[in-house]
Parts: structure tokens; sequence; C-alpha cells
């Protein structure tokens, strides 16, 4: 059976991703490298890696109920991944009520038979691929404050340009 390649995330608005992009404009002189589109920037909360078809279409279903305790998370800081060459945007600290939703996602997950990674999470917002210095910008832009209500289920999909995301599903915002 085929299968797709799905990751939750946060997903910004288009101010927020503007503003993500120009912390990666800001840092591209010093730490070279490739910005991620700004339509695609995002922050990952699950990654599945590839799940049969049938198990997809249960989270498609599913995700609208699964509810994320609204929060905020500070944007502060740059950070570099050394090994995949990343340079990343995230908060210095984790919320957390973020890594409670993370957690209790990752519950919720077990259900459909996934288990968490044995890494602890490290919120980030991709910015730049391929960077060429080992170390971040020494300065960051002004903080921004991320508020979330809701996560997006995405595939992943291999294009001849690169990755392209599709956003399969929504979770619902609490009511009230
Ligand atoms: P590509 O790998 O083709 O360059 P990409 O990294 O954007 O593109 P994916 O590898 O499908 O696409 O990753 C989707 C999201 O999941 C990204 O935010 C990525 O950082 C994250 N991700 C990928 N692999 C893992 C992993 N093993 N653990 C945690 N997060 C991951
Ligand atoms: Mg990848």
């Amino acid at each position: 059976m085929s299968t797709l390649r799905l990751f939750y995330a946060l997903w910004p608005d288009t101010a927020l991703a503007d503003t993500l992009a120009s912390w990666a404009a800001r840092a591209q002189p010093h730490s070279k490298g490739r910005p991620m589109r700004t339509e695609t920037l995002h922050m990952t909360l699950a990654f599945l890696g590839a799940v049969e078809q049938d198990i997809a279409a249960e989270l498609v279903d599913a995700t609208p109920y699964h509810r994320l305790l609204p929060g905020a998370v500070p944007i502060d800081r740059y950070g570099v991944f050394a090994r995949p060459r990343i340079l990343w945007a995230g908060p210095q600290h984790t919320p957390e009520p973020l890594q409670a939703s993370h957690d209790g996602l990752w519950l919720w997950l077990s259900a459909f038979g996934f288990t968490p990674p044995p890494q602890p999470f490290r919120p980030h917002v991709t910015l730049l691929r391929n960077i060429e210095r080992p170390e971040p910008p020494a300065d960051a832009p002004p903080p921004v404050t991320w508020r979330y209500d809701r996560m997006v289920l995405v595939a992943s999909e291999s294009t001849d340009g690169g990755s392209r995301y599709r956003v399969l599903a929504r979770s619902r915002p609490q009511p009230g």
C-alpha cells in the first residue's frame, strides 16, 4: 500500500509568516544558505514520516476533534542545527503549555499506533537550508509572539523542485 509523508505543525498567519521571512532575510548574509519560501514556514509539532493511506485517512477524519489548548510561543532567538545545516528561529525556552500540547498530541497519536521520538521537543521554524556558518547571527530581530489555537496535518510530497506541502486537515479551535 502506498504511504504519505505526514507531519503536524503550527502554521503562521500571513503577517507572522512575513515577519519570519524577514528573520530569514536578516540572517542570510551571515549564514548564507537558501531561504524557505514564506508560504512554507511552520513549526513542526509531530513528524510522523511515512504513513499508510488508511491510517492517513483516519487522521484526516479525527484531526478536527483534537483540540489544542490555545497558547503563545515567543520567537526570540536564532539557532542552528549544525548537521542538517539549518538556521532556525524559535523560543529560548519551550513554554510549558506548548510542551504539554506536544505531549498531548503524541499521546493522542499513540491510539493510531504512533510512538513519540526519543529526542526532546525542540520547537523551531526552519528559515534557511544549507547554511555555511556553524553559528547563528549574534543578534536576532525584536521578539515576536506567535499565538496559536489550532494545528494542521500536512503531507510533504517530493517534486522535481523539492518538497511541497499539502494541508490535509485542521484541528478546530476550542469553542468559546
Ligand atoms: P526536504 O526533506 O525534502 O528537504 P522538508 O524537510 O521540508 O524537505 P520533510 O523532510 O518532509 O520536508 O519534513 C517536514 C517537516 O517535518 C519539516 O518541518 C521537518 O523539519 C520535519 N521533520 C522531518 N524529519 C523529521 C524528523 N526525523 N524528526 C522531526 N522532525 C522532522
Ligand atoms: Mg526533511
